[in-house]
């Protein structure tokens, strides 16, 4: 009896110093983390190509010392309104029904969060999320559900398939083969980061998903901890690409811890790929066949991107402009 008391003794000693341990190291990193370098504030961040238009909205908003929140739901909704981008929104590609379905997310900086998924004719997605985080006591409505909650807020039921995206799906019905394939143009989501000039963190993520995805196949996009994370107090990260490998790690919140726990941005978004590509290997999976890319903000305002092949980047603005930037990526060699 005697022995386990010391035991246990001992044992809490132990656990207490390896605690303070811990609490120094944190400590540490957070000092690290939160140096005198001057923040680059505001500053926004999205995915792909339609990221330069997207941002420009967004800093409409954000140079008038606006809320990140504000500039990154009137930066989506450019992309999505845009009938020419036929994978968010407006004109995005159907599901093998050849019905167009929606999913968005947005968060802000208290954590508030709102969510739609496999929403139809409703061109502004990201608006409705927005109005489920302020206007409901939940964060996501889906489906049916969700176009009755957007119809009854006064939103505007609209045919969403356009002529491009219709043809095209009808010439996929002749070989009803679905095989996503990486960064061929029949998917892309916009997602958007960005901190205001009180340093304040939100995030929108918006898009059409798969095109010829079975009905009701909802990705990461809308989910928020995969296709979108926002933590005030640490930074944001969103993702693009197979939104099941997104959602397989947790993808957007994985990358936010690891920058809570002391890693750049660019940093947390390799390791979060590289955690993709350990699991598709070890699932016996084709590696070349899968696209993921995340891009990341932190408190300091630095960023950074990673992504499993390459072909993808984002938009970046901030004082000293706007600007295309590659993201690095994995597989190098392929
Ligand atoms: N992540 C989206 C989805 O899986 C598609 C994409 O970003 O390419 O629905």
């Amino acid at each position: 009896m005697a022995n386990r008391r010391e035991f246990l003794k001992t044992t809490a000693l132990a656990s207490a110093a390896i605690a303070l341990q811990s609490f120094q190291q944190n400590s540490a990193e957070e000092d690290n983390r939160f140096d005198d370098k001057p923040i680059k504030k505001p500053i926004v961040l999205a995915t792909w190509q339609f990221g330069m238009q997207a941002n420009q909205a967004a800093w409409e908003i954000l140079k008038k010392n606006g809320r990140a929140l504000d500039a990154v739901e009137a930066g989506v909704k450019i992309p999505e309104g845009d009938p020419s981008e036929r994978s968010v929104g407006y004109g995005g590609r159907p599901d093998r029904e050849g019905r167009v379905t929606l999913d968005a997310c947005i968060m802000d900086e208290f954590s508030n969060i709102g969510s739609v998924a496999c929403l139809e004719y409703i061109k502004h997605p990201i608006s409705v999320a927005r109005m489920v985080m302020e206007k409901t006591p939940h964060v996501m409505l889906v489906g049916e559900g969700a176009l009755q909650f957007a119809l009854q807020q006064g939103f505007k039921k609209e045919i969403l398939l356009v002529e491009e995206s219709e043809k095209e799906w009808k010439e996929w019905l002749k070989t009803n083969k679905y095989s996503p394939k990486a960064n061929i143009e029949n998917h892309d989501t916009i997602g958007m980061i960005a901190m205001d000039s009180d340093g304040n963190l939100s995030g929108a993520c918006t898009t059409s998903g798969m095109a010829f995805k079975m009905h009701g196949r909802v990705g990461d996009s809308p989910i928020i901890g995969a296709g979108l994370y926002v933590d005030n107090e640490i930074g944001a990260a969103t993702a693009t690409g197979h939104g099941e490998e997104v959602i397989r790690i947790s993808g957007s919140h994985l990358v936010v811890e690891l920058m809570r726990q002391g890693l750049s941005p660019q940093k947390a978004c390799k390791e979060a790929v590289m955690r993709i590509v350990k699991l598709t290997k070890n699932r016996n999976k084709e590696l070349k066949d899968i696209q993921v890319g995340f891009i990341a903000l932190n408190k300091k305002g630095e960023h950074g991107s990673y992504c499993v092949q390459g072909g993808f980047n984002y938009a970046l603005h901030d004082t000293s402009g706007n600007r295309l930037i590659d993201a690095d990526y994995y597989l190098k060699d392929e």
